[in-house]
């Protein structure tokens, strides 16, 4: 056990060494003598409050606003039509979205596409193939921030605008129809500055909760109970796997196709 016991000692030792080393030692003295570290280091003395500057170098962090307790108005929440509306979101991925356009294109039918900017900025040829094949553009916010409705209206035009560049990027001429907000957390003032910019506030009514990973079985089974005619359904080709969501949607979209027809909401 001897040893043993001077391995603990030594490892104790070492973690006081450490502890004597945070952040708060000035640099100046990391580089003293050992003994250094046997004294415990005098309390720091009291820093003195800084003088209020008159100007400011920084702007103050802004505060939140609050999330409204209801979804605001101006929403769209139906496809406008009798046919489901396909939606997808987080994207575009180079693994998950191609294959969805296969999918689609093979059942002659388009969806919309929620793009997040840095993803669109980084994959310019996806973005340029969903426009092609006839799908619709969504902007998902720049770096899907679930808290931008919160933010100043400025913060959020800025996000807006961005996102639509690095669309636009690819696409010179895209029309991009939607904004949704992440999480469907929305304000009345982000759906006001999206219609600013020429975007309708797309929601959704079917939501399988495909993010969350469940088998593809639990997300053809929750769109299909939940599927009514003009019905938006939420999905995802981006964020995370997508392999559930791949194989739920080669059941979904002819079946969906065959009971209500699937088109874009306009
Ligand atoms: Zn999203």
């Amino acid at each position: 056990m001897r040893p043993r016991a001077a391995l603990v000692l030594a490892l104790s030792m070492v973690l006081l060494a450490a502890g004597c080393g945070s952040a708060d030692k000035p640099p100046a003295q990391a580089g003293g003598p050992p003994t250094a570290s046997a004294t415990p280091a005098p309390p720091e003395p009291p820093k003195p409050t800084p003088t209020p500057r008159p100007t400011r170098t920084a702007p103050p962090k802004p505060k939140l606003r609050p999330l409204p307790k209801t979804l605001p108005a101006g929403l769209q929440r139906r496809s406008g039509t009798r046919a489901v509306a396909l939606t997808f979101d987080d994207g575009p991925d180079p693994r998950w979205t191609p294959q969805i356009l296969d999918q689609l294109r093979a059942a002659h039918v388009t969806a919309t596409f929620c793009l997040i900017g840095t993803q669109a900025r980084r994959y310019p040829e996806l973005v340029a193939r969903i426009a092609r094949e006839g799908h619709q553009l969504c902007n998902h916010s720049w770096r899907h921030d679930l808290n931008l409705g919160r933010r100043t209206v400025a913060q959020i035009r800025a996000d807006l605008a961005r996102t639509n560049q690095a669309i636009r990027a690819a696409v010179p001429d895209a029309e991009i129809k939607w904004f949704r907000q992440p999480g469907g957390r929305w304000t009345a003032e982000e759906v006001t500055v999206a219609r600013q910019l020429g975007m309708h506030a797309l929601h959704w009514t079917v939501d399988p909760q495909d993010w969350d990973h469940p088998p593809a079985k639990t997300i053809t089974k929750r769109v299909e109970a939940a599927a009514r005619p003009g019905s938006i359904v939420l999905m995802h080709d981006g964020g995370g796997d997508r392999r559930q969501t791949m194989v739920a949607c080669r059941h979904l979209i002819p079946d969906l196709k065959r009971r209500y027809g699937i088109s874009p909401p306009r």
